[in-house]
């Protein structure tokens, strides 16, 4: 049995991954601006070096995997905030646990969305991609909140895509799940937000499998692309949303 590292793991998503690694016999530790065992601000980056440091303190013996769902969601005002979570939060701890991941032989595992491929501003998205924090909150907050989001997801999808060959090279495995509706504090958020709530109510309606996403449905997912069995499945990004993306972008492919 192993010992995983989940951001994000008290509310939603990263709860449930949790949850479901306990239930399988893993140890796992949580870091979390709330009600964690690592209390950390990813939306800054002293708060990410002091993650970084507390996650090697605490598995300097072991580490089997990664997950970072820490994220925000596009009902929130500040949209510098949404790119310095969603993107910086993910792609800092991971890239400041490196050498500490390829000791371990871990494996990462990133929650996207499968907002990632929609249209958003692509400056944007090259401004996350170069690591330059300052210009994209810049242009975040001269963009609507929705291709902010997505774009964060867009740009943290493509970091995977773009580093899983080096990271490989160090035997650490790293894949994206990218979620389509999931029941959670966020999606409730954003479902009850007067500028996108009609929309997403409309959304969830044409899902596919006729039923939106519930955290254990992710929980799923993210333990088998940890686990043994996806041994050889590296660099991925698989959606898991009722069928919406293919839906959407049947061709796109
Ligand atoms: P949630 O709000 O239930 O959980 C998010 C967690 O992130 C919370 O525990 C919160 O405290 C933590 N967090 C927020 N800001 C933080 C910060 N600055 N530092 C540390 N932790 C912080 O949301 P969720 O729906 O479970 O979302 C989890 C991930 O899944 C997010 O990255 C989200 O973008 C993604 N996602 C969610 C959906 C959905 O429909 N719920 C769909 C696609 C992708």
């Amino acid at each position: 049995m192993g010992t995983y590292v989940i951001t994000g793991g008290a509310s939603g998503i990263g709860a449930a991954i949790d949850a479901q690694l306990r239930s399988e016999g893993q140890k796992t530790i949580v870091v979390d601006i709330q009600q964690a065992d690592i209390v950390a601000d990813l939306s800054t980056a002293p708060g990410r070096t002091a993650a970084i440091a507390a996650i090697k303190r605490a598995t300097h013996t072991e580490l089997s995997g990664v997950v970072t769902s820490a994220g925000l969601g596009s009902h929130v005002p500040d949209k510098g905030l949404i790119a310095s979570v969603n993107y910086f939060g993910s792609v800092d701890l991971i890239a400041g646990l490196r050498p500490h991941l390829a000791e371990h032989r871990a494996s990462v595992l990133l929650i996207s969305s499968n907002s990632a491929p929609m249209e958003t501003n692509s400056a944007y998205v090259e401004a996350l991609l170069a690591h330059d924090e300052t210009r994209a909150i810049r242009l975040a907050a001269t963009m609507e909140s929705q291709p902010v989001y997505s774009g964060s997801k867009q740009a943290i999808t493509r970091w995977m895509r773009r580093n899983s060959q080096a990271y490989a090279a160090e035997s650490i495995r790293m894949n994206a799940i990218g979620p389509g509706y999931t029941r959670t504090p966020l999606s409730a958020a954003v479902e009850n937000d007067a500028t996108y709530g009609a929309a997403i109510k409309q959304f969830i309606e044409s899902i596919p499998i006729g039923r939106p996403g519930l955290p254990q449905d992710m929980a799923d997912a993210a333990s088998f692309l940890l686990s043994d069995k996806a041994g050889f499945i590296c660099g991925s990004m698989l959606f898991v949303d009722g069928g919406h993306d293919a839906m959407l972008r049947a061709d796109q492919f």
